[in-house]
């Protein structure tokens, strides 16, 4: 098979022949081409065959990754004359308006907010936070197919915020497919009723499960009559963990402001160096931390009890534990 082609099909872009692959050291540039001879507006989806001119420059867009290989897609695109929009560069079938980012790109990343904390999301996508707000806004603005609200059974719902906790945007995710398929500004009850009077009463009533934060707007808006009347209310798993983490982390800090009242000041500086010990997950520690683990064990008292309850969590939320050991585990609390 030939690179071109290989590409072709494991990049599926829709309405692109692949014309040149580029190996480079930490990417991989794919020039396609467009396939149909109509050009059309990204705005307004006018489309035309003539060619207003062509860009001197070619444009560029970034990809789903290739394992450790960022990808990114280049096309030498022409301009047509919109009636209504003047002079534009023609849209192409694979990626939004305006987008930097392939469309399959943006739908990742809509969902990855959904399901996962800001510094995972950013890491692992590579891109910064208000990028993420944009991709999002871009993705609300162009409008969601309205067949993504179809067979939805297992639904997650959180809030996502940038430009400092100024905007916020209420996403529900469908945890069948992988896809964000619906989304609105606000964050409260309100938001959410919208999102259940899109859905309608049938299609609601089919959600048997719903995951979210444990803020009561979200909850309170699921339970209403016509809603998620079927669903199971779940709680995503980083958002408790991060609540007993925050608590674990309270108590470690009250812990050292008493040592540090003692005469004593040694205590407390050896002390000092537990922060990690207790928030690292046990596989993850250094000799030195799992010794200072130990130590916190012998002296027991609450701080072991909510690195306990912390430990615990997890136990359940890793899901290698039956339901009986679950309720072992629960009733020592
Ligand atoms: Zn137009």
């Amino acid at each position: 098979m030939r690179v071109t082609t290989a590409f072709k099909r494991l990049m599926d872009l829709p309405g692109v022949s692949v014309s040149e692959v580029d190996f480079q050291p930490a990417r991989v540039v794919v020039t396609v081409r467009l396939r149909s001879r109509k050009l059309f507006c990204p705005e307004c989806g006018f489309t035309t065959k003539a060619r207003y001119d062509t860009r001197p420059v070619p444009s560029w867009w970034r990809h789903l990754d290739l394992g450790r290989w960022r990808l990114e897609v280049r096309a030498d695109l022409r301009r047509i004359d919109c009636p209504t929009h003047g002079a534009r560069t023609e849209g192409v079938p694979f990626a939004r308006a305006g987008s930097k980012f392939t469309r399959d790109f943006e739908d990742l990343v809509g969902w990855l907010a959904t399901i996962m904390d800001k510094t995972a999301l950013r890491r692992l996508v590579r891109i910064d936070w208000d990028t993420v707000g944009r991709i999002i806004e871009r993705v609300m603005a162009t409008g969601l197919d309205k067949r993504r609200l179809d067979n939805l059974f297992v639904a997650g719902v959180d809030e996502v915020s940038w430009r400092k906790g100024h905007s916020y945007v209420t996403l529900v995710s469908n945890h069948t497919t992988g896809k964000f398929v619906w989304g609105k500004e606000g964050k409260d009850t309100a938001t959410l009723d919208s999102f259940f009077d899109d859905l309608g009463e049938e299609r609601s009533a089919q959600i048997t499960a719903m995951s979210m934060d444990m803020g009561p707007a979200y909850e309170k808006s699921a339970r209403k009559e016509h809603h998620a009347v079927n669903a199971v209310i779940c709680y995503d798993p980083f958002h408790v963990v991060q609540l007993v983490t925050t608590a674990l982390d309270k108590v470690r800090r009250e812990v050292w402001q008493d040592l540090r009242k003692l005469p004593d000041q040694e205590a407390a500086k050896r002390f000092k160096g537990a922060r990690w010990a207790l928030l690292k997950n046990p596989g993850d520690l250094t000799d030195d931390q799992a010794a200072t683990l130990r130590k916190l064990k012998r002296r027991g008292g609450d701080l072991w009890r909510a690195y306990a309850l912390k430990e615990a969590l997890r136990a359940i939320f890793a899901g290698d534990l039956t339901e009986d050991e679950v309720g072992e585990l629960l009733d020592r609390f």
